[in-house]
């Protein structure tokens, strides 16, 4: 009967790394029709490194990341983690900003040193009418190259951009493909602009591309594709995942997320592998193939 194909479903689980919170997922599993990714931490390792500096004329290295670790030494986020450990790497003494605050899905502004400061994406510098048309090429090639290209302002003025990439995991490709394969449509959801997030579903294969979504837009995404697939799993690591995670009908959490996600899921993958979600489907299949 079922609880015992439960039981040998969640036994042969542990072994590939996958850990299941709510025993009716390994009967869902068999039932998905599309599997939304979260993009950072996701199907990229999460540990962004800075690649590009480009600096406006007259602005030192220095004076850059002096501004641009100062401010992003508030935030939590990946991306100013990043900037941070290249500031760090570059022996910078970080200083003291006041007013911070991070403005979802753009940046972060505050003061230092009197001056306003503000690092993050194009929507962020129109908001604060800050000019950076001249540099639209270099950001664009930026992107094509999927790195994610963020903007430095002081004052009124732009200081230059910081560019970084994130890794992609060595099974994310995998694991796309055979879903794909196994007639599962695969979708990602990323928060970051829409070039950056074409260069990477391109590198994995990934068949939907939906960027530029606030952290709150990701459960409407869900909705959407339940709307035109019906059963969907969603896969994520961040805080702003547990929402999507639970609107899905099995929320998949990456082990080494956050707690919130891990939480707001039915499954963790242990070591963060997606090939382990291509195991789980087949497990579920057939598991319940031979029930009946
Ligand atoms: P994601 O988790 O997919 O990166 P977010 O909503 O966290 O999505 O961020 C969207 C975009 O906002 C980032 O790609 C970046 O351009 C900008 N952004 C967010 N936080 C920061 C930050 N701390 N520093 C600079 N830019 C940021
Ligand atoms: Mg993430």
């Amino acid at each position: 009967g079922t609880p015992t194909a439960l039981m040998v479903g969640s036994g042969i689980g542990a072994e590939k790394g996958i850990l299941i919170r709510n025993g009716e997922a390994i009967q869902t599993f068999k039932e998905v029709r599309a599997i939304a990714f979260d993009k950072t931490g996701t199907i990229t390792k999460g540990k962004p490194e800075v690649t590009d500096l480009i600096m406006v004329d007259g602005v030192t290295v220095k004076d850059f990341l002096y501004y641009a670790g100062t401010i992003e030494n508030g935030s939590e986020h990946p991306l100013a983690h990043s900037i941070v450990e290249k500031a760090k790497d570059e022996k910078i003494k970080l200083g003291e900003v006041i007013d911070f605050n991070a403005v979802v899905g753009m940046g972060v502004i505050g003061i230092i040193d009197g001056e306003g400061v503000l690092v993050g994406n194009r929507k962020l510098m129109k908001e604060n009418n800050i000019a950076f048309e001249a540099y639209e090429e270099e950001l664009i090639r930026l992107e094509e190259e999927a790195k994610t290209a963020m903007l430095l302002a002081k004052g009124n003025e732009l200081l230059g951009i910081v560019a970084v990439a994130d890794p992609i995991k060595e099974d994310s490709a995998q694991a796309i493909a055979e879903l794909e394969s196994m007639g599962i449509k695969t979708a990602m959801i990323t928060g970051d602009n829409r070039r950056t997030a074409a260069a990477i579903g391109k590198k994995v294969g990934i068949s939907h591309v939906i960027s530029e979504v606030l952290p709150d837009g990701k459960v409407e995404e869900v909705v959407k594709l339940q709307e035109k697939y019906g059963t969907v799993a969603m896969v994520g690591d961040g805080i702003n995942d547990a929402p999507a995670l639970k609107q899905s009908n099995v929320g998949i959490a990456i082990g080494t997320g956050t707690d919130i996600a891990i939480e707001a899921a039915d499954v963790t993958l242990v070591r963060g592998e997606l090939t382990g979600i291509v195991s789980a489907i087949k497990l579920s299949r057939a598991i319940f193939k031979k029930i009946k």
